[in-house]
């Protein structure tokens, strides 16, 4: 039998209600503070990752799907949707509309990822983009909107932590300083790291294998070297949070590591089993660097695997498919009558169904049972003739009459 390919998943219908109520969630959030959905292609230009989300990045150096396309070009799927959405910006002349613009986006990833619990190679993100606005209550926002999403879903335990990594005056220095702590210690570091030093020191900072992370204890932190403007922008949006009693804590461990990437960056962390649920941040230099205006934007992008598997169910009131009403049927006659009651039914979205597969009564019965209907109705010679049947409502087996109308049904539906 051909199996799926490693590293992805069916989600199916059993699961499906979940991500149907995550989306419903997220289309009312989103719609309420005045955040507009988009869609990109899967698969873009190469060069728009490599630029887009940075050539030294595990994404990029590892991750990436990439292949030649018939036409010779080389295509990559996307590993991420930023770099997709800001493309999109600058193509579509957004910077041209009033500012900011509010994009979110559910869209499916692909990474070449060592498979494991909450790693896949096809996932789905939710991000939210905001372009054109450089205020830090932008910052607020955003990281309002994503806390905002967890409490609706009922997923409280969880930390907010938030750092600015400055812009590329303040961090220069900042590098700096950083490579001479490295250097003295540099061959005790794993191979990743070593070979991150030139290239991309501050990823160091964001290394998972313990022995870095012991290191990396007491590297000299980004906050003591920001730029007046950056410190400012960062105590403002301190004090924003505080504002909206959003709780966070600071950890001057998170890096992004590229120079586009400025201020700003913050994750939301599963305390349950130390996921990063949600990571974001500035990139006011992105949209320059893969040739538009320079443009002030922050975003985020969420795991909704990741997100769904912290879903505790039992405290959300997802609904099921569950069907209002069954209705049995004897003979034909009584099946012709069934089928223009459901689909009348159908017409005021009430979920229905009646027999298609030619079950005995019994079997019905039992099938009424198995998906859980509300309500059952059996429909036989006697019911036709006198032109009204028992309408049963399964949980307590309890009978009353009812009239073989749509109205009558629909008024003892409740
Ligand atoms: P990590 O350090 O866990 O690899 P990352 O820095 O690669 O994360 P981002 O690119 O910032 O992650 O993606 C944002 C979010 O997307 C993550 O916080 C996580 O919830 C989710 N995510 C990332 N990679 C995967 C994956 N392979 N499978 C499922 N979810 C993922
Ligand atoms: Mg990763």
């Amino acid at each position: 039998m051909i199996q799926l390919p490693k590293g992805t998943k069916d989600i199916l219908p059993d699961e499906m209600y979940k991500w149907k109520y995550f989306y419903r969630k997220i289309e009312e959030i989103c719609r309420s503070y005045r955040i507009e959905e988009i869609k990109t292609p899967v698969f873009e230009y190469t060069e728009l990752f490599q630029r887009g989300v940075g050539e030294t990045t595990d994404v990029v150096q590892k991750e990436m799907y990439t292949f030649d396309d018939k036409g010779g070009r080389s295509i990559t799927l996307r590993p991420e949707g930023t770099a997709g959405v800001a493309r999109s910006y600058i193509e579509n002349g957004m910077g041209s509309k009033p500012g900011p613009i509010k994009l979110y986006y559910a869209m499916q990833m692909y990474r070449y990822e060592n498979v494991q619990k909450g790693r896949y190679r096809e996932f789905n993100q939710l991000g939210i983009e905001y372009l054109n606005t450089q205020a830090p209550s932008a910052d607020v926002e955003i990281i309002n909107v994503a806390t905002k999403i967890l409490d609706s879903l009922k997923i409280t335990d969880v930390i907010v932590e938030i750092n600015s990594i400055g812009c590329p005056v303040c961090r220069k220095k900042y590098q700096e300083i950083l490579k001479s702590f490295f250097k003295n210690n540099l061959e005790n570091y794993c191979e990743t790291c070593q070979n991150r030093f030139e290239k991309n020191p501050m990823r160091i900072l964001d290394c998972k294998e313990e022995k870095c992370k012991k290191l990396n204890e007491t590297a000299p932190s980004i906050l003591d070297y920001l730029c007046e403007e950056c410190r400012e922008h960062f105590e403002k949006v301190k004090s924003g949070l505080n504002e909206l009693n959003i709780k966070y804590v600071i950890n001057p461990k998170i890096v992004r590591g590229l120079d586009y990437y400025t201020k700003t960056v913050f994750e939301i962390i599963s305390k349950k089993d130390g996921f990063a649920v949600l990571a974001g941040g500035r990139y006011d230099g992105l949209i320059e660097e893969i040739g538009g205006a320079k443009t002030a934007c922050i975003g985020f992008a969420a795991g909704i695997e990741r997100i769904l598997s912290l879903i505790d169910e039992e405290n959300l009131n997802i609904e099921e498919n569950i069907p209002e009403l069954y209705i049995a049927t004897i003979g034909e006659e009584a099946e012709n009558i069934a089928t223009k009651i459901v689909s009348s039914l159908r017409e005021k979205n009430i979920i229905c169904e009646k027999d298609i597969s030619g079950r005995s009564l019994k079997a019905q019965f039992k099938y009424a049972d198995k998906i859980k209907a509300k309500y059952c109705i059996t429909i036989g010679e006697e019911e036709i003739r006198n032109k009204v049947a028992k309408i049963k409502l399964m949980s307590t087996g309890e009978e009353e009459t009812v009239g073989l109308s749509v109205e009558d049904i629909i008024s003892k539906l409740s």
